[in-house]
């Protein structure tokens, strides 16, 4: 009899060394019970990290997983699904690792839309390392460990992502964990490059976007203001990618979060690959012998 798949199937029996409070803790607990609900497999599963307190989910995780260089877990990822496509990809990375020195890659996967998740960890600070400023920190913003406001502008992450092709656009927010295991089902679900944008407190080191900051001001765009983010056809493209540009840029008092764009109009890498290389999806002999045999129980 097929074991029932949970979330603690997912979660090993290790010491989890993230601050008590972090914003880390929400997001591995919704992609626990998104992979359970989903009745994923570790063996079917690969999560993917970078460099920075993010780095660490792989370890967090009861499935295959690659904690690789700073800034490369993309390339790593992608390597792994063109490899064997019938893995489910998760990539979790944070603000600093992918849109500073990861950002070529980022724009590169984008454009690509190969079926991968991207989990981006959007906490301002390079956490790992005491709380520099990272990419998505806004100019003038000053949080604990800057002996001086942050000199720099932000990247926007969402207006990257659709700028780069991502065909699955949403953020999330750690603190409402539900919500974001939703948009975790629905990014693997969804065949092509997946993007979310988590708002995930540093409690150690940001002051400024706490929990209270983002529990006043995030509201779901689907539920308040029935945003349909699907562009199926594309004379919808246009539409919806002004819809979510207009999202991606909303700032101050009310932070949406939810999809954003969903962009059905554009083939999968995978699929443009078959084209090419018609025995590209056959199963490689590795795989085929774990099949023969049967994976082994979880
Ligand atoms: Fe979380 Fe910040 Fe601690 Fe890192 S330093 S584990 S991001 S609270």
């Amino acid at each position: 009899m097929a074991t029932e798949i949970k979330p603690e199937h997912f979660r090993p029996p290790i010491w989890n060394d993230w601050c008590p409070g972090c914003g880390d803790f929400g997001i591995l607990s919704a992609m626990y019970q998104a992979f359970a609900e989903l009745k994923l497999k570790p063996l079917d599963l690969v999560v993917v990290s970078g460099i920075g307190c993010s780095g660490k989910t792989p370890h967090y995780i009861n499935a295959g997983g690659v904690h690789t260089l700073h800034g490369r877990a993309l390339p790593f990822a992608q390597g792994i699904k063109i490899a064997n496509p019938n893995l489910t990809v998760v990539v979790n990375v944070g603000d600093g690792d992918l849109l500073g020195i990861g950002s070529a890659h980022f724009v590169a996967m984008g454009r690509r839309n190969i079926d991968i998740v991207v989990i981006m960890h959007n906490n301002t600070v390079y956490g790992l390392t005491k709380g520099q400023a990272s990419p998505t920190l806004r100019l003038g913003e000053q949080p604990k460990s800057l002996p001086k406001p942050n000199i720099q502008s932000a990247v926007n992450p969402i207006a990257l992502a659709l700028a780069s092709g991502y065909t699955f656009v949403a953020r999330g927010y750690a603190a409402r964990v539900p919500h974001l295991k939703e948009l975790i089902k629905q990014a693997i679900l969804h065949k092509g490059s997946a993007f979310i944008d988590v708002l995930q407190p540093c409690v150690t080191f940001d002051n400024i976007h706490t929990y209270d900051y983002y529990n006043k001001r995030v509201y779901d765009v689907q539920e308040e203001d029935k945003w349909d983010p699907v562009a199926d056809t594309p004379e919808k493209r246009w539409e919806k990618l002004k819809g979510a540009l207009q999202y991606a840029y909303a700032d101050g008092e009310r932070i949406p979060i939810g999809v954003f764009y969903v962009d059905k109009t554009v083939p999968p890498f995978e699929e443009r690959l078959l084209s090419r290389m018609p025995k590209y999806l056959e199963a490689p002999p590795a795989l085929q012998k774990i099949e023969e045999n049967g994976a082994p129980a979880i």
